[in-house]
């Protein structure tokens, strides 16, 4: 999976994991950094192997090295698994890649890619259907298998908001249901578990740090490195908030710049025919989804929004004819 995983990296690679080992085979789930608290609870976790934690980091290296098949999931550019990309670079094992991330790279013997999928968990349902003979849900996965791939449907789709939510999208979840799954306990244990200083820091950033500029119909917030000491910030607790920009009215774009460990990682959310991807692959070393970007910049924090502010004019006639 990506580095940072999300709830869709990690529940499509657990839930694909758990199907191989229902299989007879042996797995291992590798994440390339450490990921955000609320997704601790998802089943199979515990076994998750972190490639940056020092301690870990051998082990993940042997079981890469002496690997039959590896499957990447979630993510369709080695340079999106940060140091580990290498490593599976130079892994003798074929690969397989399950995404839905536009432009993929070339690095997959198998390809399940289809970017018109709303989540890589929905593509890891309809491959285990497809290869069972579409035998219903209950028969296939259990509650846990059901938990991870719905938490991975839910929280790309905005939890059944986006415009990637496709008929194809509720059926699956409609027959992912039929294993009897809590729908609404995953939506508390993803959306309703924030320890207070994330609230806290949210009320932060949108009284303090929120700048909208109605004439591009852009939103942006900038934290710098200070701030997010300042409230103790993970890197779970600035997750989503992004988001919140295009909340304002007229607003289409959305951006968060946030200062880290000497790089600042920027989030872009856009709504309609507006691609974000293109923006963040053109100036910001970065890519993603229309509607969902990220890239990252080595200049300074302030550098690096002034750049983002320079090339607004460029954008402005296609930012005010969104719909
Ligand atoms: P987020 O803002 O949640 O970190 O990222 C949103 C989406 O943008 C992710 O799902 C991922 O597809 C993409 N993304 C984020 N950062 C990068 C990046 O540095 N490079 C590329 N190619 N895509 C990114
Ligand atoms: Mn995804």
């Amino acid at each position: 999976m990506h580095r940072d995983p999300d709830a869709d990296a990690l529940g499509s690679s657990l839930g694909w994991a758990s199907y191989l080992l229902k299989k007879g085979h042996e797995v291992t789930v590798i994440s390339p950094t450490d990921y955000a608290a609320n997704l601790r609870w998802l089943s199979g976790m515990e076994n998750v192997l972190v490639y940056e934690k020092a301690s870990e980091q051998g082990k993940c290296k042997k079981k890469i090295e002496q690997a039959t098949l590896i499957c990447c999931l979630d993510f369709s550019a080695l340079s999106r698994l940060k140091d580990l990309g290498k490593v599976v670079q130079d892994a003798a094992a074929p690969k397989m890649m399950i995404d839905h991330h536009l432009e993929p790279e070339h690095f997959a013997k198998w390809m399940v890619w289809d970017t018109k999928a709303a989540a890589t968990a929905q593509l890891v349902y309809e491959l285990v259907k497809e290869m069972e003979g579409g035998l219903p849900a209950e028969q296939l996965f259990d509650i846990p298998m059901a938990e991870c791939l719905y938490a991975g449907i839910m929280t790309d789709t905005g939890s059944f908001r986006h415009g990637n939510v496709t008929p194809a999208v509720h059926l699956a979840v409609a027959d992912l249901m039929r294993t009897g799954f809590d729908s609404s306990r995953v939506h508390r244990l993803i959306y309703d578990n924030a320890p207070l200083s994330r609230l806290q820091f949210l009320g932060y950033v949108l009284s303090q740090k929120l700048v909208v500029l109605p004439e591009y119909r852009t939103a942006y917030m900038v934290l710098t490195e200070a701030e997010l000491q300042k409230f103790n910030s993970s890197s779970g607790e600035t997750e989503g908030i992004v988001n919140y920009g295009l909340q304002v009215e007229n607003v289409v774009m959305s951006a968060m710049f946030i200062e880290r460990k000497g790089e600042v990682k920027i989030s872009f959310r856009s709504v309609g025919t507006f691609s974000v991807r293109d923006l963040a692959s053109t100036h910001f070393s970065g890519g993603g989804h229309k509607n969902a970007s990220g890239g990252r910049s080595e200049q300074s924090v302030n550098e690096t929004v002034a750049r983002f502010l320079s090339i607004l004019p460029s954008y402005q006639e296609e930012l005010l004819s969104v719909d």
